[in-house]
């Protein structure tokens, strides 16, 4: 039986996964998942000067970050191989060569230089951009003159001058291009390479592609992509094109929007199930409204019905609200574990490693409530309103300005007095947890006539060196006795 849902993502390497890629590469996954059909990767390797050495391995790498496992492609491979189109090099060279026999395509000689005074040529015209058709034409004399010149030539498709291309686009509905808009298109290119036109249509034929999903900015290719199906005698897959990703200022998604590649969501600590979650929102959506949806719910309800037409908007606040409640949905463990290379990798150099593990076991039910990424907990965060969150509790020393130390309506003296009266109870405490903190704390502020907001703004300050931090008490029993003692003493030298 032939699989009717089998799906490809097909990457360039020519640069690092950005969101609109792996947006793209989600929805196929999530379509191949929900019809129980097949998930393909297609390494689209044709563009030999574009080539970015390590491109793949992050793609891959991001891919598989985000548990979208396929079922066909590099690694894994597959009976429609091999995946990578610069291995498939003779079966275009060979549909090219069909299609030349057939006089549907055509030898074109045009040296550079001649294409570049052309374009020029049509600049100054204002004429539209495109092949003038120079070597359409030509007669088997010319071309044999040519071919002793020893020129190589490239492949060119013979474009109908007339009549229109149609097609039905799952997303945007019919769709018709003027076929004289089209010009004559490179298929082949002089080094033997095919196109992305020519190789993407082979190979979704030869893999037996039902639905090409991809990138609202192909849709300009589809046409060409249609009029080649028809030369070559294919049965032509569907199309849906996906709306495109913009900035919340409504440009073009980049670098200034944050990041870019997925990798560096990765490493500011973002989980992937939260990625996975706002990403499917990202042009599609369950009701308008549901934002949290499991991998499992978006498996079970993705369908292309529901894909905006228009543009969808990156919204980085969206993003950090949603990564939070995904942070806070873990189990306390599976926090901690997924925290400790963030901690590793985002503690000063100075905090001794390895971290034990016990205290860091004590200081994540603080902050779990708090992160939005997992890059907040140790510091080097992207997110400036909540820096190291857990900082405090393995540095040495505290680096803040002693004038913190006293709050607001204190003086020097009576925050000395508070730190130095706090000093002497806390050392008298035999068990030293939050409610033991708490019951000999509070009612200090009324003995020394501050507000408890006082009190404990001023300790916060000694023992965290933090205008906001995790709750007080708690903080203090996780850090101990013996260092909220030494930063209580310290506070009181800063004051003097
Ligand atoms: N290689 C193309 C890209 O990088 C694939 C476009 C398509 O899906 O047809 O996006």
């Amino acid at each position: 039986m032939t699989n009717l849902f089998r799906v490809r993502y097909a990457p360039s390497p020519t640069g690092y996964p950005h969101v609109g890629n792996i947006r793209t590469a989600l929805f196929n996954w999530l379509f191949a998942r929900h019809h129980g059909g097949s998930f393909i990767v297609r390494i689209e390797d044709t563009d030999v000067t574009r080539k970015v050495e390590d491109a793949m391995q992050t793609i891959l790498d991001g891919l598989r970050w985000l548990g979208l496992d396929w079922d066909e492609g590099p690694e894994v491979g597959g009976k429609y191989g091999p995946y990578f189109q610069s291995q498939r090099l003779e079966v275009y060279r060979e549909a090219a060569e069909r299609l030349v026999s057939q006089g549907d395509a055509y030898h074109c000689y045009c040296s550079p230089q001649r294409l570049e005074e052309m374009r020029a040529e049509q600049v100054r015209r204002k004429q539209p951009p495109g092949y003038d058709r120079h070597c359409r034409d030509l007669s088997q004399e010319e071309r044999s003159l040519k071919e002793v010149e020893g020129i190589t030539p490239v492949v060119r498709f013979k474009t109908p001058l007339s009549g229109p291309t149609r097609f039905d686009d799952l997303i945007r509905g019919q769709m018709v291009f003027d076929n004289n808009t089209l010009d004559d298109f490179i298929l082949l290119k002089s080094d033997g390479y095919p196109t992305y036109h020519l190789a993407s249509v082979v190979d979704d034929h030869l893999m037996e592609i039902s639905h090409v999903l991809r990138a609202e900015e192909w849709l300009s290719s589809t046409p060409r992509h249609l009029l080649l199906y028809q030369a070559l005698g294919f049965e032509p897959p569907q199309f849906a094109h996906l709306p495109m990703i913009l900035g919340s200022d409504r440009a073009k998604l980049s670098k200034r929007h944050g990041a870019v590649s997925i990798t560096e969501y990765q490493q500011q600590g973002y989980l992937p199930e939260a990625m996975v979650n706002f990403m499917a929102l990202l042009g599609w959506s369950l009701d308008d409204r549901t934002e949290i949806l499991s991998r499992q719910q978006l498996i079970d309800n993705f369908s292309l019905e529901r894909v905006s037409q228009t543009a969808a908007i990156f919204n980085r606040d969206k993003l950090n609200w949603m990564n939070g409640v995904y942070i806070r949905s873990l189990t306390l463990e599976d926090f901690t574990q997924r925290v400790l290379p963030f901690l590793n990798n985002g503690l000063p150099r100075r905090v001794k490693r390895p971290l034990s593990i016990d205290y860091v076991r004590q200081i994540m039910p603080l902050v779990q409530e708090r992160a939005r990424t997992l890059s907040d907990v140790a510091g080097r965060t992207s997110l400036a309103e909540a820096p190291e969150l857990a900082e405090f509790f393995f540095v040495e020393e505290l680096d803040y300005t002693p004038s913190l130390l006293i709050g607001k309506n204190m003086s020097q003296s009576s925050a000395f007095k508070a730190l130095e009266t706090a000093r002497e109870r806390i050392e008298l405490l035999e068990a030293f947890d939050a409610e033991s903190l708490e019951a000999v704390l509070r009612p200090l502020a009324e003995e020394l006539g501050l507000k408890t907001g006082q009190l404990f703004g001023t300790l916060r300050i000694a023992v965290t060196g933090r205008t906001a931090a995790p709750p007080l008490f708690q903080t203090m029993a996780v850090l101990g006795k013996k260092q909220c003692l030494k930063r209580i003493a310290v506070a009181i030298t800063k004051l003097r």
